[in-house]
C-alpha cells in the first residue's frame, strides 16, 4: 500500500510542475512573505530543491515551507480528489496505525485533560482519522464534534460516529465562535493554505482558556537529520508547512496562546524501530541492533529528536 501511495503522490506533485522549467508552474503558485512573522520572500533562505518545489527557512521565525506555494483553490481540490489522498485515509484506517494513532492521542488527552476546567468540555477534533479522536473524547464523557479534511475520511467517519456531529468544511467550523474548550489538530495545521489563517479561526472557535493541542511532524526529527531533503515529509504539495518548537511558540505568540507543553519523544511510542525501518530501510540496514538502541536512547534524551511534536497550547484571551 505504501508503495502504490507514494507511487501516486509522485504523480500528483509532477501534474504540477511546468515541463519546461522543472518547477512548480507559476500557473498554480505564487511566492508569499513568511506566513507566521511576514518576512519577506527576499529574506527567505533557499534549503532545497525537490521534484520541482522549492523549500525555505524563514530568517524571522524559524518556519520551514514550500515558496512559490500552490494556490489554495489547487490545493483544496486535491483533498476531495487526489487518489493519493484517498491512499493515505486507506493507510491511516489500517490497525497498525490506528493502533499508533491511539497511543498518540492517549498522550495528548493525559496532558491536556489535566489543563480543562470543566467536567464536560466540549471537544473539536481536526484530522483525517475520521474522527478518531472525537470518538476518545466521547467515552471520556466529554462532548466531541469532528472535522476531517479529507471526503473521504469525513464519510468515513460520518458513518463511524452517526451520533457525532461534523462540519463538511473549515469555512462552517469558522461560524462557531466562543463554542469549544478543546481543538485538537492531529497533523492538520501544516496541511492548510496558511498556518495563521488556521491558527486565527482557532482562536476564535476557542473560548477563553480553551486549549488548543495536537501534534505535527517535527522538522527538526533525527528522520529529518539522517535523510536530509529526501524524508517523506517534504512534498510541498500537500504538506506545506514544517515547524519545530521555535516556529510553533512564534505562531501561538501571534494570536496569544500561551505553550504548555511540547514533547518529541512519545513514551506510547517507544517502539518506533519499525518505522524508520520502513521509512529508510537501505539506510538503516547499515545499522546494527545496538546501533538502533543508541539511536533511539539519544532520541528520548533530547525530546527534540522524535519524529512528532505534540504541542499543548493554552488561549490567553
Ligand atoms: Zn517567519
Amino acid at each position: 500500500m505504501k508503495k502504490s501511495y507514494s507511487e501516486l503522490l509522485d504523480k500528483e506533485l509532477l501534474s504540477f510542475v511546468d515541463p519546461n522549467t522543472g518547477m512548480l508552474s507559476v500557473a498554480h503558485s505564487s511566492m508569499i512573505d513568511c506566513p507566521i512573522c511576514e518576512t519577506s520572500s527576499l529574506r527567505q533562505r533557499e534549503l532545497f530543491i525537490k521534484r520541482g518545489y522549492r523549500f525555505v527557512l524563514c530568517a524571522g521565525c524559524g518556519l520551514i515551507f514550500s515558496n512559490p506555494s500552490i494556490h489554495n483553490e489547487a490545493n483544496r481540490a486535491l483533498y476531495d480528489q487526489a487518489p493519493s489522498i484517498k491512499c493515505w485515509s486507506e493507510i491511516l484506517q489500517t490497525q497498525d496505525q490506528r493502533g499508533k494513532d491511539l497511543c498518540l492521542y492517549s498522550s495528548l488527552i493525559a496532558l491536556t485533560s489535566k489543563l480543562v476546567k470543566h467536567n464536560a468540555p466540549r471537544c473539536l477534533d481536526i484530522s483525517m482519522r475520521a474522527g478518531l479522536a472525537a470518538g476518545l473524547f466521547k467515552k471520556r464523557g466529554w462532548k466531541s464534534d469532528f472535522y476531517d479534511f479529507s471526503k473521504y475520511t469525513r464519510e468515513l467517519g460520518k458513518r463511524k460516529l452517526p451520533r457525532v456531529r461534523f462540519y463538511d468544511s473549515f469555512d462552517s467550523i469558522v461560524k462557531a465562535k466562543n463554542t469549544y474548550d478543546v481543538v485538537v489538530s492531529m497533523e492538520a495545521m501544516e496541511h492548510f493554505a496558511n498556518p495563521s489563517f488556521f491558527m486565527e479561526n482557532v482562536s476564535k472557535i476557542l473560548a477563553k482558556g480553551g486549549i488548543f493541542c495536537g501534534f505535527v511532524s517535527n522538522v527538526e526529527s533525527m528522520l529529518v537529520r539522517v535523510m536530509g531533503s529526501e524524508a517523506p515529509l517534504f512534498d510541498g504539495l500537500y504538506q506545506k508547512f514544517f515547524f519545530h518548537t521555535g516556529s510553533l511558540k512564534a505562531l501561538f505568540k501571534e494570536f496569544n496562546f500561551i505553550p504548555k507543553n511540547f514533547k518529541t519523544f512519545i513514551p506510547a511510542l517507544e517502539k518506533t524501530e519499525k518505522f524508520f525501518n520502513r521509512m529508510l530501510p537501505e539506510r538503516l540496514s547499515a545499522f546494527s541492533r545496538a546501533d538502533m538502541a543508541k539511536i533511539f536512547r539519544v532520541i528520548k534524551e533530547s525530546d527534540t529528536l522524535g519524529y512528532k511534536l505534540l504541542f499543548v497550547a493554552k488561549k490567553l484571551k
